[in-house]
């Protein structure tokens, strides 16, 4: 008989792992939102699907995007100097989470995965830990539901470094090439421009970062979706004139009402696994490793780790389900977590002086804009730029 596995939560990390997970185990995904909640309901977050992530889908048969909207490309500027347009090796994607995660549950639904509504509380997790060999914890930021340990040295903030201001908006005419486009205006926050697909179509994703307390965090109170575009339109005008003149005022709108959302994050990183009545717990994704979304990793993060705990727990099929496993799981995953981290953490202060002079240099080389480009594609590399060379000029 398949062990049988209970993976709390239907997000990137949730859905990922049961594609992962469900032709050798019995999978159980246990949410609190059915599909059609998901796909009529609120975004949650922005999502950029970079080349490993979309590689690692393919590897788990997940569903194919149209490729309509392939991002080849990250434009960076600071204050109002244009830098460069540095060219990724491999396309990102972004699909509406609305989209991804409603469509993914269906297909797995069809392939023979079970959904429980229900939502579990630290309360009754009790009782999930006796039904199944396995629990996993993939509730996302407003988890985890057990006690993971928090890993102190990777946690150092205790309150949110931006507020996060995001909106899904039609009427803005895409940047050229394609791609994502980061405005950095130093103290005050950032802006990611990020072309996505929605059910409707596609959108462009205006997501400020804004410093708290600073010009950028102009937001507050705002409940009203209209209100919230004559915000963003104004901000935009005052603060990013690339985009407002990219702005057509007669279409500019939301692509519908629940395309809006201001969410502000107190990144933690935790251990992700522990052992509860001697039954072994294990973690995924945002509810234990959690940063703040400046970088764009959660789910590119989120998604490597579910590549290395379904090969951990293949190898260990025949093998008791124990603590040995659960620090297997961790141990390959906290280098790559750590340097996602360091890096994200890095990004919400001050750019260090050597990291400023990359940038102004990719103005000059295109070889060199490539590369910054890549950071976000691939962590490690922006990790050895802002580290190794802040070693080097210390020592
Ligand atoms: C504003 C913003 C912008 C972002 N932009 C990007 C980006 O550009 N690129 C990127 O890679 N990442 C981005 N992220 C991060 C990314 O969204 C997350 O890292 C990713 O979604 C994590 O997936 P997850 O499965 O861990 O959590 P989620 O996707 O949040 O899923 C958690 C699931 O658990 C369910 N759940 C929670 N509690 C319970 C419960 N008690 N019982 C049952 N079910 C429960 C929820 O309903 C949900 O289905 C952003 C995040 C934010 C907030």
């Amino acid at each position: 008989m398949k062990k049988q596995i209970g993976i709390i939560g239907s997000g990137t990390a949730g859905l990922q792992l049961a594609y992962a997970l469900k032709d050798d185990f019995e999978v159980t995904v246990i949410h609190h939102r059915s599909q059609d909640e998901i796909r009529n309901g609120r975004i949650m977050s922005t999502q950029v699907h970079f080349g490993s992530t979309r590689a690692r889908e393919n590897r788990f048969s997940m569903p194919k995007w149209e490729d309509d909207h392939l991002l080849n490309s990250v434009h960076i500027t600071i204050g109002n100097q244009k830098l460069f347009v540095g060219s990724l090796n491999e396309p990102a994607l972004s699909v509406d989470q609305r989209l991804y995660y409603s469509y993914s549950m269906e297909d797995l639904d069809k392939q023979g995965v079970s959904f429980r509504m229900e939502r579990v509380d630290k309360e009754n997790t009790e009782s999930l830990i006796e039904e199944y060999d396995l629990v996993i914890d993939c509730t996302g930021k407003s988890g985890p539901l057990f006690p993971f340990p928090i890993e102190r040295d990777l946690s150092p903030f205790h309150f949110p470094q931006r507020k996060c201001i995001t909106g899904y908006f039609l009427g803005i005419k895409p940047n050229h090439p394609l791609g994502i486009n980061v405005t950095v205006l130093p103290e005050l926050g950032e802006m990611f421009e990020i072309p996505a697909m929605t059910e409707e179509g596609p959108v462009t994703i205006l997501f400020i970062m804004a410093i708290p307390e600073k010009e950028l965090d102009a937001f507050k109170g705002i409940k009203d979706p209209s209100e919230f575009t004559n915000r963003m339109k104004g901000t935009t005008q005052k603060y990013f004139p690339d985009i407002y003149h990219r702005i057509n005022n007669d279409q500019f709108a939301l692509c519908d009402d629940n395309a809006y959302l201001q969410i502000a994050i107190t990144p933690v990183i935790r251990r992700s696994y522990g052992m509860l009545d001697d039954k072994l717990v294990l973690a995924c994704g945002d509810s234990v490793f959690l940063n703040d979304p400046i970088t764009g990793q959660g789910c590119n993060l989120s998604s490597y780790c579910v590549e290395k705990l379904a090969s951990t727990l293949l190898e260990y099929k025949d093998l008791p389900w124990d603590s040995e496993l659960g620090k297997t799981y961790w141990n390959r995953t906290k280098p790559f977590v750590k340097q996602v981290t360091e890096w994200t953490n890095a990004m919400t202060q001050p750019l260090p002086e050597h990291v400023v002079q990359l940038l102004l240099e990719g103005a000059h080389d295109q070889a060199k804009a490539d590369r910054i480009a890549e950071w976000f594609a691939d962590p490690r590399k922006a990790h050895e730029a802002f580290f190794k060379t802040t070693i080097k000029n210390n020592s």
